[in-house]
């Protein structure tokens, strides 16, 4: 695959809130290649500092900021290796590697399920006192988010409709649903100190009451968008299936939200290359691939770190395509396939799934659904042996005859 760097945020907000979005420039401006930013409202000036996990050193800055959010900054290697290999919104189970076919496992995922929370976490956040920096957990506590109408409970499903926007409001084409909530019903407070365990009703400034929920996402997800998100999410998950099923009439569409999603950024071969192959591949073959590559052949790692020609090649600040968030990813996955690949996508003829590939393709691969695959092998089996079945008679028939 082609290189990028991916910008993840640990409380999944919504791109379009405009305190984010300030804060995601002012990080852009203040980045100097650390692998993780803090965004802490009431910091006064940036601050940055290494960690020591193991033999790994991971950098790390806090900006002043409007809003609380803490960025992940991932690069995924051509050879889907990503650095850092793990880390907020990145998967254990994946071990640093970015899943090939995570635009399918996103199209054809379950909705979200809705789950009660009181919005208070604790987490370690820094510290500084005489330029040093200190972790200490703290409780955080977060104010609800905005509230949408449901249209029709299906109790037999056990599955709820919500509907946006409301038949009332003079929304032309719904762009963000949590900032027109917002502008309609205002902000929302708990009703009363919200409780752990047990269903919260939040209320607004006119009375209004709804019942505080988070969305629930099956893995990978529920680890990639780590506080569930809102429901901007998911109407970019539906906008993005909405595409991708009439992806020829919205090619221009496609593009469309990958230039909002993505950004000219910049990174190091150390970065995109050395670190993300040490940490999936290993020494062996990152010195295989150096020799090959760059012509340095080298017998530890520390003579690496000290070759005449490391910091020249592999510090060197190099463009990338910078992408916000997984939401992002995916319009950009979409976007290759259909706009650059030119692939077709269709809904699988036998069970729905959303499949990719040639235009004449109609069915499941075994990687997209191996339950539909195998169905389908089965039934093409049985078909055949009856084919053959009905050879045999007519064979028989005929020698009655003769
Ligand atoms: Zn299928």
């Amino acid at each position: 695959m082609k290189p990028i760097q991916l910008w993840l945020p640990l409380l999944n907000v919504s791109w379009d809130t405009p305190s984010f979005s300030r804060d995601i420039q002012r990080a852009q401006r203040e980045w100097l290649g650390e692998d993780k930013v803090w965004l802490l409202p009431g910091l006064k000036e940036t601050k940055r500092w290494c960690l020591q996990a193991g033999v790994s050193t991971y950098k790390e800055c806090a900006i002043p900021s409007e809003s609380f959010n803490v960025i992940t900054i991932a690069d995924v290697s051509k050879n889907t290796g990503m650095y850092p290999p793990v880390d907020t919104a990145l998967p254990k189970d994946w071990n640093g590697k970015l899943p090939h076919n995570l635009l399918d496992l996103w199209l054809n995922s379950n909705d979200p399920a809705f789950g009660s929370t009181n919005n208070h976490f604790k987490m370690n956040l820094p510290f500084f006192s005489d330029e040093k920096v200190f972790f200490r957990e703290v409780d955080i506590g977060f104010t609800p988010g905005p509230s949408f109408p449901i249209a029709d409970i299906d109790e037999e499903n056990n599955e709820i409709k919500l509907k946006w926007p409301p038949d009332d409001s003079n929304i032309i084409e719904s762009i963000s649903p949590e900032a027109e909530s917002k502008e309609i019903f205002g902000n929302y407070g708990w009703e009363e100190e919200p409780v752990a365990d047990g269903l919260n009703t939040v209320i607004n400034e006119s009375g209004r009451k709804a019942t505080h929920t988070i969305l629930l996402w099956d893995f990978p997800f529920k680890e990639m968008f780590p506080f569930g998100g809102g429901m901007d999410l998911l109407k970019q998950k539906q906008q993005l299936k909405y595409y991708a099923l009439h992806a020829k009439k919205n090619q221009n569409r496609i593009a469309e939200q990958v230039s909002k999603f993505t950004s000219q950024g910049w990174t190091t071969l150390e970065n995109q290359l050395i670190l993300p192959t040490l940490v999936t591949e290993g020494l062996e073959e990152l010195f295989f691939n150096i020799e090959g590559s760059f012509s340095i052949e080298v017998d530890s790692f520390k003579d690496f770190l000290n070759h005449k020609k490391y910091d020249e090649v592999f510090r060197k600040m190099i463009p990338v395509t910078r992408i916000f968030g997984w939401e992002g990813y995916f319009w950009w996955e979409l976007n290759n396939l259909v706009n650059k690949r030119g692939k077709s996508i269709k809904s699988c003829a036998l069970c729905g799934n959303i499949i990719t590939g040639r235009i004449d393709k109609e069915f499941c691969s075994k990687t997209e659904n191996s339950a539909c695959f195998k169905k389908r092998k089965a039934n093409n089996k049985r078909n055949e042996r009856k084919v053959v079945n009905r050879r045999d008679k007519t064979k028989l028939k005929k020698r009655d005859h003769d």
